[in-house]
């Protein structure tokens, strides 16, 4: 037997895919690894699966981190965000606003999310255990080759994801498929994940456990700076603003060893903060601070300056400047970025300039697609790797379908 289309990979990018074939009754087979499907979307937002944001494709788009980032518009007006939360609304589940940007299921359960992507898919159109561990072009067919099955094909969809979280089945495949098939591709390294630091498990030990809300944090060997929320953790740090910034933390790293952090303790500028200790001459230092921080913070920054308490008109004014400075511009080192296989997201797979924007085909190898994570499109925490995902997995089918 010879199918139209073979899908590899039941998560999002895949299961999207297996819908618009479903919906235009166009015969398909997705052969997933697992015993199931979304297996890796299951634990997405922390189980509540943030599956899109509230963002115009522009915003979208200027949101992302990587140059080629333009690649993604026609994918994302094709099916983007909007179309996303219709999608799950026609399968009968509300997606609701979150903070003014993420979207959930109301639900709150990312089984929700995987139940309507798979509810309309018939069943004898997906095999379960059929890990593909080859694709060969053979006499214009595709030969697609798992442990126990060979089938032959027209159209083959790879929606393998990437590496990160490789007890899921996204364990790099779509990198094994490219280099066999003489596609380009990027290795995968960490993007969104946690950092480890040394010096914080040494000196800052007490700070374990503190978070601070929309810091501005900068790489200082890279002049790049996010905005938003960080956590103090046993090894390091952690938090949104720390996963977005993961990424170029791991490529500073790799180039200098190390990488240092900057990010402010308090909510004031060093010029505000010095004039107002100063103009509080007769109290005591620790308890000024109080005014901009917690008694938490100040004992572990006092200590690490080896500055003991005293009235600040009995103090130096380079010890007052150097707490100032300490706490409005804390600097810290970053030794080691989170391993892929345990990022939430990676970045690297299939290069975009080998595939074609319109379709998500291989240039160079009719009818042979990539979507999803494999490919070499990431995006930062807020729903946007789902959305892209789903995005790239509706446009491959579509266009086999000859509607794009
Ligand atoms: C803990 C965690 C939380 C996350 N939270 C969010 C979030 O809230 N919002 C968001 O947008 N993103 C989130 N992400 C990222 C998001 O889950 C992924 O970007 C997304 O699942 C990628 O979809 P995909 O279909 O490309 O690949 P995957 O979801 O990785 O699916 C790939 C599928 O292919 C199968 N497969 C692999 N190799 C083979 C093979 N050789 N043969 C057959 N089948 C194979 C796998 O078993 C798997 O089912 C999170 C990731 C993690 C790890």
């Amino acid at each position: 037997m010879i199918y139209n289309t073979i899908i590899i990979g039941g998560g999002p990018a895949g299961l999207m895919a297996a819908n618009v074939f479903e919906k235009n009754k166009a015969s398909y087979m997705l052969l997933e690894k697992n015993e199931k499907c979304g297996k890796k979307l299951l634990l997405t937002g922390g189980r509540r699966c943030n599956v899109t944001n509230h963002l115009s494709v522009r915003d979208f788009i200027d949101t992302l981190t990587f140059k080629h980032k333009k690649f993604l518009y026609h994918a994302l007006t094709t099916f983007g965000s909007k179309d996303v939360i219709d999608f799950f609304n026609v399968h009968g589940l509300e997606l609701v606003l979150e903070n003014g940007f993420k979207y959930f299921p109301k639900t709150e359960k990312s089984l929700s999310v995987l139940e309507s992507l798979t509810k309309d898919l018939n069943p004898n159109n997906i095999m379960y255990q059929q890990a593909v561990k080859e694709i060969h072009q053979e006499e214009g067919l595709f030969k697609v080759v798992t442990k126990t099955d060979v089938f032959y094909t027209n159209h083959v969809i790879v929606a393998v994801g990437s590496n990160s979280f490789p007890s899921t089945g996204s364990s790099g495949d779509g990198l094994v498929f490219a280099k066999h098939l003489g596609v380009e591709y990027k290795d995968f390294t960490p993007a969104e994940t946690h950092i480890y630091s040394d010096e914080i498990k040494s000196q800052y030990k007490e700070l374990q456990g503190v978070s601070l809300t929309q810091r501005k944090v900068s790489i200082k060997n890279m002049k790049i700076t996010y905005q938003g929320d960080l956590l103090f953790t046993h090894f390091g740090l952690s938090g949104p603003v720390i996963m977005h910034l993961a990424e170029f933390i791991y490529d500073d790293i790799l180039n200098q060893e190390k990488s240092v952090l900057e990010f402010s303790l308090v909510d004031v500028s060093d010029d505000e903060m010095l004039r107002s200790i100063l103009s509080d001459s007769h109290l005591f230092i620790h308890k000024k601070l109080e005014d901009f921080t917690t008694k938490r913070i100040i004992d572990v920054i006092l200590t690490n300056l080896n500055i003991t308490t005293k009235k600040i008109a009995e103090m130096k004014k380079s010890d007052v400047m150097l707490i100032v400075n300490k706490l409005t511009h804390f600097q810290i080192s970053i030794d080691k970025v989170e391993d892929k296989e345990k990022a939430y997201v990676n970045k690297g797979g299939i290069d975009v300039k080998a595939l074609n924007p319109k379709s998500m085909e291989v240039k160079h190898i009719k009818n042979l697609y990539f979507v999803g994570e494999t490919t070499d499109l990431h995006g930062p925490i807020g729903g946007y790797n789902i959305t892209i995902a789903l995005s790239t997995g509706h446009l491959a089918a579509t266009h086999i379908l000859g509607h794009s």
